[in-house]
């Protein structure tokens, strides 16, 4: 035992304690209801990816430490991928890093390019793990809140340039937007390029549902934008995009200098991870269009039973542009505790959801808003929506 009072966890993770997941899961599985909270497919991704995965450990590739940078093949996949969708061009040998996923790229980069001291400026709602990972990194968060406007969680570009100050190291963006489902506007990511280029600011920006954008919503990637290239880490992911989400394989994409600066901290963190999966996503990233078609068809159509079941339940639902999951405003309910309500709901109606709050700083602007995945069975949703039903009784 330690002598002292002193706390054992350390001060600047004493906020980050326990995650609210832990909690929710927890009650979807003590009351039997449907959990919609945490965002992980209920379906494996393509049975070619776990096939060519097994291929990968049977054959002997990838099960002793892979390269620190990642396996050439995979990394020549992404830098294709890159130059195919978004006429981005990387050398795969300097200017891609393999990561244990985007949570591993987010930390190492955070832990790389921020001094103590310096602030980081990042979208709120945020994933949850910017926060602990730029308290990690010793900086200071400054959260620019994204509001509802027209339907949709919008960027205050005034407020966005106003948060920057001698002190801003970095902006940390995610487009397609986790939890809002926002998807950045052509506008406001020349708004942040323009900011950017202006402050001399480095730009992380987490893409990992680059491929889940519905409608009529364009991602375009923030390195392709003026004078970006130079000053942007791009985290991807195999996850999100292929329903694999327990492969952890992630990777960042940038020019050398900040490439070699975040592979100095990754190094220290797992070194190197998923040997063989990262044979199976090289193959995953070669997939014809069709396969990227079929997954967005397929994801909106479950937006569209979840979306519809939620309308009827009597939420207000911010219908997502992007990334699996849907924010609704509990407020036409008769409520404004997002907390309250979802500790609620797995006994009033069988069905478990995140309050938004858990994402923000400012907790009273994210107080009335609740966020739901739909990355589940198409069967498990319609029973969702009919459980939920029962609210607007
Ligand atoms: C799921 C998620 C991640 C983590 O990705 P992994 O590759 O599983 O580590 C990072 N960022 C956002 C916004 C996510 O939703």
């Amino acid at each position: 035992m330690t002598s002292s009072a002193r706390p054992l966890l350390n001060r600047r993770l004493a906020e980050f304690g326990t995650t609210i997941f832990a909690e929710m899961s927890a009650l979807a599985v003590a009351t039997g209801a449907i959990n919609l909270g945490q965002g992980f497919p209920d379906t494996d991704g393509p049975e070619e990816l776990r096939e060519a995965a097994v291929r990968a450990l049977r054959e002997g590739r990838g099960n002793q430490y892979p390269p620190g940078p990642g396996v050439p093949e995979l990394r020549t996949a992404v830098a294709e991928h890159q130059l195919r969708r978004y006429g981005l061009s990387y050398d795969p040998d300097t200017e891609v890093l393999v990561t244990a996923g985007a949570t591993e790229a987010i930390a190492a980069a955070l832990l790389a390019l921020v001094e103590p001291g310096d602030e980081v400026v990042a979208l709120e709602p945020y994933y949850d793990s910017y926060a602990a990972c730029i308290a990690m990194a010793g900086g200071r968060r400054v959260p620019v809140t994204l509001r509802p406007h027209e339907g949709a969680f919008r960027l205050d570009l005034d407020e966005l340039r106003a948060a920057v100050t001698g002190r801003t190291r970095l902006l940390l963006v995610n487009t397609p937007h986790n939890p809002t489902g926002t998807v950045l506007t052509r506008e406001e990511l020349t708004a942040i390029a323009e900011l950017a280029v202006e402050r001399d600011l480095l730009v992380v920006t987490d893409e990992v549902y680059e491929h889940l954008v519905f409608d009529d919503a364009e991602h375009i990637p923030l390195a392709t934008l003026p004078g970006m290239r130079e000053r942007t880490v791009t985290i991807g992911s195999a996850g999100k995009t292929f329903s694999f989400t327990g492969w952890k394989v992630g990777w960042i994409t940038a020019a050398p200098g900040l490439v070699t600066a975040v592979r100095s901290a990754k190094q220290y963190l797992t070194y190197v991870a998923s040997g063989p999966f990262q044979y199976a996503v090289a193959e995953a990233l070669a997939l014809p269009e069709s396969y990227f078609e079929t997954f967005r068809a397929d994801m909106r159509a479950r937006r569209e039973v979840l979306a519809a079941g939620l309308g009827e339940a009597g939420f207000e639902v911010f219908r997502p542009a992007g990334t699996y999951f849907i924010t609704t405003d509990i407020r036409p309910l008769g409520v404004t505790d997002g907390f309250a309500f979802c500790r609620a709901l797995p006994e009033r109606a069988g069905v478990v959801a995140i309050p938004n709050a858990v994402f923000y700083d400012h907790r009273a602007e994210g107080a009335p808003y609740v966020r739901f995945a739909f990355c589940k069975q198409p069967s498990l949703l319609e029973e969702a929506a009919t459980r939920l039903k029962t609210l607007a009784g």
